[in-house]
């Protein structure tokens, strides 16, 4: 999956980009590959009503970073052309607004204005056969980031010429607008606006953003269903083969149901039949994965991270032994955490009580959360 729809610390990188754009105001149009609108709403869906509302239909991106950049351009302008254009890469979660207004400002002030850092380290020119062969001069060269700001008419402008020129082959929007003439400023970049390239980058962005979160909570949920007529049952996720199944106003999966309590009870947010009443007919039949989803989503947006999932499902059958490595990947697909940090453990009752008499199936759950502290 292409990395800025994949998850950081529990939330797509795109939308962790987004919305730092969104405190800005104005339009957002963020081009993607065709192939990737189900990818693109998934990374979007934990995103307040409000950023939401700031974001166009995407564009369809091209087979560069220019072409998709042009692309974007073409669509802002569909929806009333801005006065400054901002252009950002989704795969830099940890742009920070204060960086955004600087680059925006900047750009009001001269038409064209990106953000840079300076370089810590020597840097050399190499030749192919990786031999030194010069020695540049690091005081005079910049390391250049996103967001990048531009008068918007300059830079359609620029793109449009550039296109006209048959050249795709620029890697930033400033160079689009160097070479169709026009002065570009630096303003100051910020070092913690890494972009995510490595798979090593997912670890050390993760970790930034899961260190602060020293709110630990856990939260414990419980569900039953009764057995009924049928041939299958739902749980953890998965679709088990049995000679009864579950009744419930939903796919009565014990197990998503235990969890997305226990999730709702760490964050202290009320439970499952509060947000998802059985009442409400659109949740009949329902996978019970969109619950579990929109309790994950709870988390995101409280800034916190899911450290570790805990499910038990007590019944006599079907035997949960053959699936358990299945249902802690589904769970861990669904919560987009690591399988390490999901545990599903099976019992019977010993054939007491209305597990042991096979009436129906038990699950219990424990969640632990990273939350960040409070504001004083
Ligand atoms: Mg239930």
């Amino acid at each position: 999956m292409p990395k800025q729809y994949r998850l950081l610390a529990g939330r797509a990188v795109l939308a962790r980009a987004v919305e730092a754009c969104a405190a800005l105001g104005g339009p957002i149009v963020v081009a993607i590959h065709a192939d990737d609108r189900a990818a693109y709403d998934a990374a979007i869906g934990d995103l307040l009503d409000a950023v939401r509302a700031l974001l166009r239909e995407p564009a369809t991106g091209g087979a560069t970073r220019q072409q998709s950049a042009r692309a974007g351009l073409a669509r802002l302008a569909e929806t009333g052309a801005p006065k400054i254009a901002l252009v950002h890469d989704g795969a830099r979660p940890f742009l920070t607004t204060a960086l955004a207004r600087r680059v925006a400002d900047a750009a009001g002030a001269h038409g064209a204005a990106i953000p840079a850092v300076t370089l810590t380290d020597t840097v050399k020119q190499i030749d192919g056969e990786g031999r030194i062969v010069a020695t540049p001069d690091r005081a005079s060269l910049r390391a250049v980031q996103t967001p990048q700001g531009f008068r918007f008419d300059l830079l359609r402008a620029a793109h449009e010429k550039a296109a006209a020129a048959g050249r795709d082959d620029f890697t930033d929007d400033a160079a689009v607008v160097e070479w169709a003439g026009a002065p570009v400023f630096v303003v100051e970049g910020d070092r913690d606006n890494m972009k995510i390239t490595q798979a090593e980058d997912f670890a050390r962005a993760e970790a930034r953003i899961v260190a602060p979160l020293t709110d630990i909570r856990v939260g414990q949920g419980y569900d039953v269903h009764a057995f009924a007529e049928g041939d299958h049952v739902w749980l953890a996720g998965l679709r088990i083969p049995h000679e009864r199944a579950l009744a419930g106003h939903s796919d009565a999966d014990v197990g998503l149901h235990a969890l997305t309590d226990a999730i709702l009870g760490a964050l202290g947010d009320g439970d499952i039949g509060q947000h998802f009443p059985p009442s409400d007919p659109q949740w009949r039949g329902a996978s019970s994965d969109r619950f579990l989803i929109d309790a994950v989503r709870r988390v995101a947006r409280r800034g916190g991270a899911i450290a570790h999932l805990d499910l038990t499902i007590v019944c006599e059958a079907p035997k949960i032994g053959p699936h358990r490595e299945a249902m802690r990947a589904r769970v861990a697909a669904i919560c987009g955490i690591a399988v390490d940090r999901v545990g599903v453990k099976a019992t019977t009752s010993e054939r007491l009580g209305f597990t042991g008499r096979r009436e129906g199936i038990a699950a219990l759950a424990v969640a632990t959360l990273r939350l960040p502290e409070a504001a004083p």
